[in-house]
Order: C-alpha cells, then structure tokens, then sequence
C-alpha cells in the first residue's frame, strides 16, 4: 500500500531540521493526519511510554528521524549519552513499531557513520567494513544498530522497515550557533553579519580546499517520501547530490548571495578535516529520485530565513 492523504503518519523528532522538513513536505503534499509528539510529552528513551504511544495513536507510517545529535565537541565529551540514548530511541520506536503492526517505517541514518577510510564516493556497501571515525564512535554505533534493526526485523519478520543516509544537509531551521555548527550556516550567519557591520574580511576556517557535498533538508524530506512510498528494500539507501566542490567556492557564493563584498581571509590555524566527502547517489538515481534544489536556490531560501528568524535561531 501507498501513504495516502488521511493515513495516520508519525513523524518521530519533528523539531529537528529533518523532522520540521518532512512535517512540511507532508502537509505540502496534502497528508492531514500527521502526529507529533515533543520530547517532554514523550521520551523516546522510555520504553513503556513509546509502546503506551504506539498502542493509543496506532501510526500506519512512521518516519523515525528523532536522535541526539550535536558537533565533534558534544559527540567527544558525552559519548555514552550519544550511545544510550540513540540506541534507546531506535530499539524503542522500531520494536513498537513492530508490535502494533506499523505499515512501513523509515529509519533516518547519516553518511558520518560509514567507516572513517572508506572510499570515495561512499557507497552504501561500505558500511561496516572499517573502522569508525573516532571522535562520532558511539553515535554511529547506535546509528548503524538502527539500520540492521530495520533489515533484521524485515528478515525475521517481515516488517517494511527502511534506511536512508543523508549527506551533509543545510537549510532552513538548521543550527546557526558559530561554536556548534556546520561550515554553511557558520558562513551564512558570518557574511550577513560582515556585511551588516562593514567588515573588511570574514573568516573562513582552514585552507578552503576540502571538498564537500550539501543537500537541501527539503530534497531529503523529497527522498523520504519516495522511499516511503515506492521503495521496500533491506540496507541504507544515500541520499545526496552526487555533486562537490571547495570550501572556497561555497564561501564565494554565499558572498555572492549576502552581498557582502569585503574579502575571505582563510584561517589556516583551523582544522580542515576530511579532504572530500561525497556519496555515490547511484542506488537512489537508479531507484528514480534525483535532488531538485540548486546550491544557489537553496542558499538563497536558506538566506532568507536566517534574516526571518535570525533573533530566535538555536
Ligand atoms: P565536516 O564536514 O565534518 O568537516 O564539518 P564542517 O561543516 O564543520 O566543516 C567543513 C569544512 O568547512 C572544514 O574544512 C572547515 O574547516 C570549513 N569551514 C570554514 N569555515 C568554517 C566555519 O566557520 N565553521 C565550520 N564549522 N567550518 C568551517
């Protein structure tokens, strides 16, 4: 069966970048039956809540992209809480799934948790066959328990549990706090920032010379809903734009978009990390998903609402 519009829908995590956007492609696309719960009403961790929740609101459809997630720092100082709790979330919501007979479920990984060395493009097979990055161990570990929970109930038991495996994303809703975020709003929320004050230079972390990858938080809600309504197939599916390019030139087009027309001065004390990250999208083309939204769309939306909501962003 496919979603259709009156289909009781539970979308675990819907304050997060991920769940806001898919509450938002849900609504978009007519579905008028969508549940919610926040974190103070129902603790994910807490099992005989999350079978109470299941067994009174009996969702057909859930989309499990509740998690504890945070940056290196968090992840490196309080790992046996990223272990615990992400491990409670997924077993508690996949079992209760289970139990009251859940149509179909999509699980929410990330593509930091393939093997550290894994080759690039990351492709889904990787997973598993090296060691983890060690400063995300314990949330990957509890992330990849999620994914061969989901192909281990569908082997055991039938259940049309699915993965999918966003690349970095942006937009909006992210996190826009400088000490705890990612390159793209850090640069947003610096160059509105400079330009605002008259600032002669922003920095710009490290050489400018990684390479990364960005998908928009509304393809990804995009791809989980074709998943969700076409795809039933065991392991992690990539979600992601198969396309890269440097720190410098997705500074430069930030600039471009803020208008702010000072210099980038890169600050070669900070860390460049990784020298590329990209996923092979090849099982998700093959699959007839393909992104939708340009860098340039995307950052000017994204833009936008930080200059909306700059006063109440994380
Ligand atoms: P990563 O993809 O896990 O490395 O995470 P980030 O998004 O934090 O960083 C990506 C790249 O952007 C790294 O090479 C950073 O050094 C670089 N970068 C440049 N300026 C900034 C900044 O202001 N904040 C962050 N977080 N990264 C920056």
């Amino acid at each position: 069966p496919v979603m259709q519009p009156g289909d009781r829908i539970y979308v675990a995590g819907h304050r997060g970048l991920v769940g806001n956007a898919l509450v938002r492609a849900l609504k978009a696309d007519g579905y008028t039956n969508i549940i919610t719960r926040g974190s103070r009403e129902l603790d994910l961790r807490d099992q005989g809540a999350v079978q109470d929740f299941f067994e009174q609101e009996r969702p057909q459809y859930v989309f499990l992209a509740a998690a504890k997630v945070g940056g290196i720092h968090a992840n490196s100082t309080r790992p046996a809480e990223f272990l615990y709790d992400n491990l409670m979330i997924a077993a508690n919501v996949i079992q209760a799934a289970h139990e009251i007979g859940v149509t179909k479920l999509l699980n929410l990984g990330s593509t930091c948790i393939y093997p550290r060395d894994a080759a690039q493009p990351l492709r889904e097979d990787a997973l598993l066959t090296g060691p983890l990055e060690e400063t995300n161990r314990a949330y990957a570990v509890a992330k990849i328990a999620a994914i061969e929970l989901c192909d281990q109930y569908r082997a055991q038991y039938g259940d049309d549990f699915i993965s999918a495996m966003p690349t970095n994303l942006y937009g909006p809703g992210d996190n826009f706090d400088l000490m705890g975020s990612h390159v793209l709003p850090a640069l947003i929320r610096k160059l509105v920032d400079a330009r605002e004050e008259n600032a002669p230079t922003v920095s710009v972390w490290g050489s400018g010379t990684p390479l990364r990858e960005f998908l928009h938080v509304d393809d990804l809600a995009d791809a989980c809903l074709f998943l969700m309504r076409h795809v039933s197939e065991p392991g992690p599916i990539n979600v992601g734009t198969g396309q890269d390019l440097s720190i410098r030139e997705v500074a430069d087009k930030i600039k471009g978009v803020v208008g702010y027309s000072g210099e980038l001065a890169f600050d070669a004390s900070k860390p460049d990390g990784t020298p590329r990250k990209i996923t092979d999208v090849s099982r998700i083309h093959a699959l007839g998903w393909h992104h939708r939204i340009s860098l340039e769309e995307g950052l000017s939306n994204t833009v936008a609402w930080y200059l909306a909501h700059r006063g109440r962003v994380r």
